[in-house]
Formats: structure tokens, C-alpha cells, sequence
């Protein structure tokens, strides 16, 4: 028999992973698990239990505390007061309890493992030799984070205590990276594990008060949705970390608008497998394979949508054909099984229909002929061709082991059916020339890249989406700033007031002379009149009227945001580019200081001096914002592979920015001139009661070589302006430095495209202080990293 006969009729015989321990601990525990609060296992207050089944079979496990609001009330303030003295203790002490923890972890991990596969349906292989062993790496990697945190992170302090909400797809992991960053640099938890899968995040909780945590540092509340909403709404939270749908982190967004909440959201997927026709077809084959039906496909950066070049379609769909029908699917704890099952009834429910609606719009299904379990929930691996870029199933995140294939011709025609999508978590892209693979890589627009391979993870390298996949990263050290609060930036709750006192004009004689009648809006690099025709009057502090400047709406915020899209070369200029152009803004800044201190002294009353120093800080700042153009530079990770991993920080796109009152010129700098030398278009609106500077400062934008549509300003009231371009779905975030109600209502108004919101009052910053108004501290907002992992190898 020859060796390749010997493999396609190689019969596997049953190798089943004993569940005696598992079975054992569950007894131990009666069949019925607690919440942990303070370190002990306690009953619901309310007295309430829910059942978490086996997806393998739909059998009971176990029965659940359901956490109500007097559960989460305790665990809360069991993590507020634990909080200050677990951020005191040293780095040393805090990664001594992560590293035992990582110890504990492995030591353990046939247990969870098992406990993992029994209660989520996975493969024990997958559990035991991806998720496990990932989870333990997560909290050794943070422990040395933990260690290092004095050096490192000395401008940073805890954020407090974190709600954290994860999903049933990898419980055990995303315990980990959700608690061993937070727990690392300072900070308390209360982790909701998901109603389908709590049984991995109750183990582990269990080996953490085994090692000795302190009470209070960990803390699980159980239960269902409504759970994880009052965690969410309880005002002792400080941070929510949320993993799940974009349905509910929407939600999620919207509730903890205007809170002063920290919010991360790591949500759903469809991502692009990319196939050139240049690739290695046999391993692109098993890179869909790890893609797809890895976890049963109910994995958020699940490659489901396979883009295949025409000249390789047929050759490689008829490959991937032949590789499903081998596939084995069975019990999760069968060691030599592909696939198990799905985590339960109305997920399978809800992946039969939508298989079903597609093939009735036309789409061609393939499934192999596998025989499934007969009990429990599984499904078998599909495969749909004959779909259009626009379909159901195309656009929707299915969550399950099903994929769709299209093809394409052209390299720009893959990165456009690549972006055709509102979401945007990881893409892996199949060519063996290095150029076109990373050319493909740098412009899909989704957090994570994988080149050659597919679903590669490690703490090290920073895991997150963009667009309606999230925001925030989870691992690396973009991951740990994501727990942290930049001490420059004071936290007193209540922040968006405004220190300046209310304005209040007088009926004065005007004073014509002074007044100029030409400001304009500036846009698509043209100084503009407002659509509506209407003007907005500038008065100094004494009720001179000074000014005036355009009232400008909805429809010049529209044209504003069009043009800052239309100049997306800006983006991908380099830095030494962005650089030169910003020194000479600040350069023809500084030849008219005189001018800009007067209008400065005029538009406010402060003093000679005080103007002076303002306009000096402002030139200062642009020069700032030039060097660190070509200096804001990613990282090379070296995760525990042969390969790398490239962090690489990209523009956000197009930002809207609210200007405060205070320092109008210097905050305005400050602000544009950070997002843009990262190479972000803006659309900016100058303070409201002080615009004057600012609209002085389009000549100087005008003669500086900056290209049209970098930076859009316009006028008028702000709260409006505000409102318009936190709705507007163009536009990728929004920057609000004013007061407490227009921050609330930009972040409640951002939940249309999940736009990235930063906001601050404009008083709460100091404007001359570089700790707090320039570099790191603001260029973090105006970047999101994106990963490309790129292995090494034939
Ligand atoms: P889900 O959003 O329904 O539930 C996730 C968690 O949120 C659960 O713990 C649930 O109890 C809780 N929850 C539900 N309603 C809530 C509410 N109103 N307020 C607060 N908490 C609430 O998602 P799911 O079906 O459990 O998980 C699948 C989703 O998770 C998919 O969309 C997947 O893409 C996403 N996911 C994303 C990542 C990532 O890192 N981006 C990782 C894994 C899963």
C-alpha cells in the first residue's frame, strides 16, 4: 500500500479524552456554582440559578448563580475597596500573583481544558493546545508588564475598578485577556462570564483564590445579558471592557455616554480570506480550514468570506472540496475530531437560516457527506458559492462553520471587495510575493493581518478591529495603555465643565472698524461662504462686537467631511513629508506672533504677555507635532514563532474635532496639529465664543503648502455642529473638548458607525504643558494599530 493510499483510507479510531476529573470537580461543587465576591464562592442574593448545558450532548452541567443588581452591587464595591491597596502593593508583588497564576494555569490545564470542551462544545484539541496554553501565556506576559509598570508606565496611573463582558466562543481565553492586563497594572475586576460558558471563568476564579489573590481583586458575577448590563451601569465602574456583538456593544456605547467610563469594545467579524493566484493553494487550503472551522467557526476574526483570484477559483474550490470531506466532526472530547459542537440551539437555528435564506437568493451550497452526532447541536462545514458582494451572507457575521467564495481579478478589486463591509477585525492574505501580500496588507482596513497564515494570537501582539468591529486592542502594550490614565489628564468625575465664566453680551455700540467681515469657512482648501448665509458675532470681553464668523450647518459639515475624505493622500504620505509641512506652518505662524497676539488680547483680555506666550506655545506645538510626524513609529513583535509580528500605528482617517474655549489657539493647535502630522483629515471647529484666532490662522494653512482638504474648519455653534458630525457616518472619530453635555451627547451620537470618540474637558487639560496637550498622550487617539503577522518559511 503506498503511503499516499495509506492516508486516504486511513480509518481513526476512537480516542476519547477522559472526563473523570471533570465530572469529579463539577460534583465537588454540587452541581450548583456561586458567584465569586471578595474571594468566596457566595450564593445569588436573590436566590436564583440558571442551567448551563452541554452543547455535545443538551445536557444540564451545572446550575448558575444569576447575578441581579444586589450580586453586582457587592461585587463592585468588593472591587472598590480591594482596588487601592492592590494598585499600591509593588509591580514585583502584583506579576508574582500573575506568574502564579500562569503556573497555576498549567498546571491545571487538562482540567479546564476538558471543563472547556464540555461546556462550549469545542475540540479538546483546540482547548488544550491553543486556548489553554494561550491563557497562561496572557498572564505571564502580563505579570512582566506588572514588573516593569514603575519604568514603563510612570505617567500613568490605574483607571479603578473594571466591569468586563465576555462571549462563549474562547471563555477561558478571553478571561485571560481580559483579566490579566487589568489585574497587572493596578486595577480591580468584576468579569460577567457568558450565560452559555461559565464553567472555565468559575475554575479559574477558583485557582486564583487558591494562589493567594487578594479578596476583591477578582470578582465573578454570572448571569445573562440583563446582568451584564447593571455592571455596565453601575457608577462605580470605572471601565467597561466588553467583547460580543455589535449589537451590544452599540448598546453598550451608548448607555456609558456621558458616564466618564473608559470603554473598550472587541466585537463581531467578517473577515476576508484573500487568495492570490500566486499562492501556496494546498497550505491556502488549510489556512481556510484553521479560518473557518476552527471553533466551529464561531470565531469573531473567522475568515468567511474567501476572495479567490479567477485564474485559481475552480482548481482551488475543488481542492477545498475535497479537504471538507475530510473533516471529522464529532464529540468535542474525540482527540482526532476537526469539529465540534455548536454552543447551542438558537445558534444552530440561527446559522440554518441563514444558509437557508442564501441558497433560496440563488447561492449554491456545498456540504460534504459527514456523519453528525445524533444528539446535540452541530452543523456540518459549508460552503456557499454563487453569492454577490452585496448578499445576506456576504455581509452578515454568521458565527458558525460557513463560507462564502467570490472571486476576483485584479489586486485593487480584491482590496475593495476586502473593505466591502462594515466591519473590520483581521483579514489573511495567501501570495507568495512578498510585495503584493504586504501592498494587500496595508490597505484592507481591519485591525489584524495575517500573511500566509490564519488566526495566529499571542499576548504580545495587540488583538482589535476598526470600524464596526470595535475599538481598543487587547495584548501588547497598546493592550496595557487600554487599563491606564495618563496622569496629565485629571480624572475628577464631573469633567466637562468649563472653568471660563459664562459669557453674557452687552448692547454696546459696535465697533466697525474693527470688525472683519471676511471670514470665511475653509474648505476642501477654499475659504467658503456658509450654505445658509447666516453669521455668528465675535465680542471682546468687554461687549465690543469684533467679529464676526460664519454659522456654519449641516450642509457645510457634510461638504467639510467630503473633502477631508476626498484628500486620503495625506494619509499615506510619509512622515518626512507631513514633517516639512508642519515646520512650515509653524514657520509662517511665527512671522505674524505680533498679529495673532493681538487679535489673542482683543478676542479674550489677556494680557500682552499672555497672548505672547500662547502664540510662541502655539508654534512650539507645531513644531512638536512635525517632529513627532516621522516619529510615532510602530513595533516589531517577535511573538513565540518563527516569524513577526509588525505593529504598525495608522491614521485613523477622518476626524472631527470640537475645540474648547480655552487657549483658542494653542487647544486648536494642539488638537489638529496632533491628528494631522499622523496623518489624519480633519474637520475642525474652532472654540465658539473665541473663534477669531483661528479663522485669522486659514491664511496660514493657505500659504504653507498643506494640501486641500487636511484640514476643514468651520464655524458657528457648536453644539450642533457637534451633533452633526457625531452622526455623520463618514467620518472615523470624533474629539470633544467642551463641556459635559456635548460630550455626552457625541459619544451617544457616535453609536451609528461606531465612530472612536475621545472626550475631555476643555478645562480639564492644561494647554501649555507638553506632558498634557502634545506627543503620546494625544497621538494614541489619533492612531489604531493595526497587526500584520507575517511568519517565516517556505
Ligand atoms: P453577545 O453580545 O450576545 O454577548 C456577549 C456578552 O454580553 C455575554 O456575556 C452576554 O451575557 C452579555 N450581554 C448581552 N446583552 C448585554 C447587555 N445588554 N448589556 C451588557 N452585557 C450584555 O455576543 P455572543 O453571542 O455571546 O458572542 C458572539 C459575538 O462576540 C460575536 O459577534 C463575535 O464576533 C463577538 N466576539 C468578538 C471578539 C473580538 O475580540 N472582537 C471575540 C470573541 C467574540
Amino acid at each position: 500500500m503506498s503511503i499516499t493510499s495509506y492516508f486516504e483510507n486511513i480509518v481513526y479510531g476512537p480516542s476519547h479524552e477522559d472526563d473523570g476529573s471533570a465530572r469529579a470537580w463539577l460534583k465537588d461543587g454540587g452541581a450548583q456554582f456561586g458567584h465569586l465576591i471578595n474571594g468566596k464562592s457566595v450564593e445569588p442574593i436573590g436566590g436564583e440559578y440558571f442551567e448551563t448545558l452541554e452543547p455535545a450532548t443538551g445536557q444540564g452541567l451545572a446550575h448558575i448563580a444569576l447575578g441581579r443588581a444586589a450580586d453586582v452591587e457587592a461585587a463592585v464595591s468588593a472591587a472598590r475597596q480591594a482596588q487601592p491597596s492592590w494598585a499600591k502593593l509593588s509591580g514585583h508583588r502584583r506579576a508574582r500573583f500573575l506568574y502564579a497564576m500562569a503556573r497555576s494555569i498549567q498546571r491545571n490545564s487538562r482540567l479546564i481544558s476538558v471543563i472547556e470542551a464540555l461546556d462550549n462544545g469545542k475540540p479538546i484539541r483546540e482547548a488544550r493546545d491553543i486556548d489553554i496554553p494561550l491563557a497562561a501565556r496572557h498572564f505571564l506576559y502580563h505579570a512582566g508588564w506588572a514588573q516593569i509598570q514603575g519604568q514603563e508606565f510612570c505617567d500613568f496611573e490605574p483607571l479603578g475598578v473594571i466591569g468586563q463582558i465576555v462571549p462563549w466562543n474562547f471563555p477561558a481565553l478571553m478571561f485571560a485577556w481580559k483579566v490579566a492586563p487589568a489585574l497587572a497594572l493596578g486595577n480591580t475586576v468584576v468579569l460577567k462570564p457568558a450565560e452559555q460558558t461559565p464553567l472555565s471563568a468559575l475554575l479559574l476564579g477558583q485557582l486564583a483564590v487558591e494562589i493567594g489573590l487578594p479578596p476583591g481583586v477578582l470578582n465573578i458575577v454570572c448571569g445573562d445579558g440583563e446582568t451584564g448590563s447593571l455592571i455596565v451601569d453601575s457608577p462605580d465602574v470605572d471601565k467597561v471592557a466588553f467583547t460580543g456583538s455589535t449589537e451590544v456593544g452599540r448598546l453598550i456605547r451608548s448607555r456609558t455616554a456621558g458616564t466618564g467610563k473608559s470603554l473598550t469594545l472587541e466585537l463581531g467579524g467578517k473577515s476576508p480570506f484573500l487568495v492570490f493566484e500566486d499562492a501556496d493553494l494546498d497550505s491556502a487550503v488549510e489556512g481556510v480550514v484553521d479560518s473557518i472551522w476552527f471553533n466551529q467557526g464561531q470565531v469573531c476574526c473567522a475568515g468567511s468570506r474567501l476572495l479567490v483570484q479567477e485564474s485559481v477559483a475552480d482548481i482551488f474550490l475543488a481542492k477545498l472540496r475535497q479537504r471538507m470531506s475530510k473533516l471529522r466532526i464529532g464529540h468535542p472530547l474525540e482527540k482526532s475530531i476537526d469539529m465540534g459542537a455548536i454552543i447551542d440551539a438558537a445558534q444552530l437555528l440561527r446559522i440554518q437560516s441563514l444558509v437557508d435564506r442564501a441558497v433560496a437568493d440563488g447561492a449554491d451550497c456545498y456540504q460534504p457527506d459527514l456523519s453528525l452526532p445524533n444528539e446535540g447541536f452541530f452543523f456540518p462545514p459549508t460552503l456557499l458559492t454563487n453569492v454577490q458582494p452585496c448578499s445576506e451572507i456576504v455581509q452578515e457575521e454568521i458565527f458558525g462553520p460557513v463560507l462564502c467564495a467570490m472571486t476576483f481579478r485584479t489586486p485593487d478589486e480584491a482590496i475593495t471587495l476586502s473593505n466591502n463591509s462594515r466591519y473590520g477585525l483581521s483579514a489573511s492574505v495567501w501570495s507568495e510575493t512578498i510585495g503584493l501580500a504586504f501592498e494587500v496588507a496595508a490597505k484592507v482596513k481591519v485591525g489584524v493581518v495575517w500573511i500566509n497564515a490564519a488566526n495566529l494570537f499571542d499576548a504580545s501582539v495587540g488583538f482589535g478591529g476598526v470600524r464596526e468591529s470595535g475599538f481598543g486592542r487587547e495584548g501588547g502594550r497598546e493592550g496595557v495603555l487600554e487599563y491606564l490614565h495618563p496622569r496629565a489628564w485629571p480624572r475628577e468625575r464631573g469633567e466637562g465643565q468649563t472653568t471660563l465664566a459664562p459669557f453674557v453680551a452687552k448692547a454696546t455700540t459696535s465697533n466697525d472698524a474693527k470688525i472683519d467681515r471676511t471670514s470665511k469657512l475653509f474648505i476642501g482648501g477654499r475659504q467658503v461662504r456658509a450654505d445658509a448665509g447666516y453669521s455668528k458675532d465675535v465680542y471682546s470681553p468687554d461687549g465690543q462686537l469684533i467679529g464676526q464668523v460664519p454659522r456654519g450647518d449641516r450642509k457645510d459639515v457634510r461638504n467639510a467631511v467630503e473633502a477631508a475624505r476626498s484628500a486620503d493622500g495625506w494619509s499615506s504620505s510619509d512622515g518626512h513629508h507631513r514633517a516639512q509641512i508642519l515646520y512650515y506652518i509653524a514657520e509662517n505662524l511665527s512671522a505674524r506672533a505680533d498679529e495673532f497676539s493681538e487679535r489673542l488680547t482683543m478676542m479674550t483680555g489677556i494680557s500682552s504677555e499672555e497672548a505672547s506666550n500662547e502664540v510662541q506655545a502655539s508654534v512650539d506645538r507645531l513644531f512638536s507635532c512635525g517632529a513627532w510626524a516621522d516619529k510615532f513609529e510602530g513595533v516589531l513583535h517577535q511573538p513565540p514563532m518563527r516569524g513577526v509580528a509588525l505593529a504598525i500605528p495608522e491614521p485613523i482617517g477622518v476626524i472631527g474635532i470640537l475645540c474648547p474655549d480655552e487657549a483658542p489657539l494653542l487647544s486648536f493647535i494642539s488638537l489638529v496639529g496632533s491628528a494631522i502630522c499622523v496623518g489624519n483629515r480633519v474637520v475642525a471647529v474652532p472654540s465658539e465664543r473665541w473663534p477669531l484666532a483661528v479663522t485669522d490662522f486659514i491664511q496660514v494653512l493657505e500659504t504653507s503648502d498643506l494640501p486641500s482638504g487636511v484640514v476643514n474648519i468651520v464655524t458657528g455653534e457648536r453644539s450642533g455642529i457637534s451633533n452633526v458630525l457625531a452622526e455623520h457616518d463618514d467620518l472615523d472619530s470624533i474629539w470633544v473638548f467642551g463641556s459635559g453635555d456635548d460630550c455626552a451627547d457625541a459619544e451617544r451620537l457616535s453609536i451609528g458607525n461606531l465612530k472612536r470618540t475621545l472626550v475631555r474637558s476643555g478645562s480639564a487639560i492644561d494647554w501649555m504643558n507638553p506632558a498634557a496637550a502634545e506627543g503620546r498622550v494625544l497621538l494614541r487617539h489619533a492612531v489604531q494599530v493595526k497587526n500584520i503577522w507575517a511568519p517565516y518559511g517556505d
